[in-house]
């Protein structure tokens, strides 16, 4: 039995005296697509945010492919990770955001060729071999020369995954990418997602409210209620066969 690429173990978030996240337990495997649902405010972009390193628990245990995120062993006892420890571990995660962060000044193959470049030493040439065929697998092999603002949002949104996926993380998280997008450019983003989901090696973790999308591309559904996980299952189980009154009400939105 293969091990989970991600564990959360009791994971608690307060920010000063709001308590965000109640207690998360979770496993993702290797190459699972997880689609995180729930209301504004119950915690879900704090979770990617966590699995991005970009927040510290308050207690419990976050740990990705068998690495502790916050703890390490120094002489034989645990103390707190440092920045190394941290930059070794956000090296197998890649993230797309619901505003797209690509570098403005950088065309869009540059774009995909610096993290490559700079963060994990390639050589250029492969780099920018890698950084087309990702950007041609995304459809976008004939704009590598545009810069960003030359792009639509669905196009620029498609680059941001392009640059994600040549770093090959193990984890993909993608966080509302589809939010800040004009409703006809959704279908193009979904369906790049659904691409890289059937390609199948990586898990993903996906924070969406395109019910249909979760229900094709997840294995496992989390509903996330108040900073608990308050139902888990198959993506059948969760959307369309769940007894659980808030959830309904939740879902009941977006029929
Ligand atoms: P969701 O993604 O489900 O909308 P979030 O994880 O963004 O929820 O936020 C959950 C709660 O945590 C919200 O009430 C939000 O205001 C609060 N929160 C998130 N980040 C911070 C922060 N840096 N400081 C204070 N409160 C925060």
């Amino acid at each position: 039995m293969a091990e989970p690429i991600v564990k959360f173990q009791d994971v608690h978030k307060s920010f000063g005296d709001v308590k965000v996240l109640k207690g998360i337990d979770l496993d993702i495997m290797p190459a699972e697509k997880v689609a995180v649902i729930g209301p504004s405010g119950s915690g879900k972009t704090t979770i990617i945010r966590m699995l991005m390193t970009l927040e510290e628990p308050t207690s419990g245990n976050i740990i990705v492919d068998g690495t502790n995120l916050w703890k390490m062993e120094k002489n034989g006892k645990l103390v707190e990770a440092n920045e190394k420890h941290l930059r070794e571990v956000r090296g197998d995660i890649g993230m797309v955001f619901q505003h797209f962060n690509l570098f403005p000044h950088m065309t869009i193959l540059e774009n995909c060729m610096t993290a490559p470049i700079h963060v994990k030493k390639e050589d250029k040439k492969s780099a920018r071999e890698n950084s087309i065929e990702m950007l041609e697998k995304v459809g976008l092999g004939d704009k590598l020369d545009n810069y960003p603002s030359q792009l639509s949002g669905g196009q620029k949104q498609r680059v941001a995954m392009a640059r994600a996926l040549v770093m090959r993380p193990k984890i993909m998280l993608f966080d509302e990418v589809t939010s800040a997008l004009d409703p006809e450019l959704v279908g193009e983003v979904l369906e790049v997602i659904r691409d890289i989901a059937k390609d199948g090696e990586m898990a993903m973790v996906l924070v969406t409210h395109e019910m249909d999308f979760a229900l094709d591309v997840a294995d496992k559904v989390l509903f996330l209620d108040e900073g608990v996980i308050a139902e888990q299952g198959s993506a059948s189980e969760v959307i369309e066969h769940s007894a659980n009154e808030r959830l309904k009400s939740f879902l009941h939105r977006f029929r």
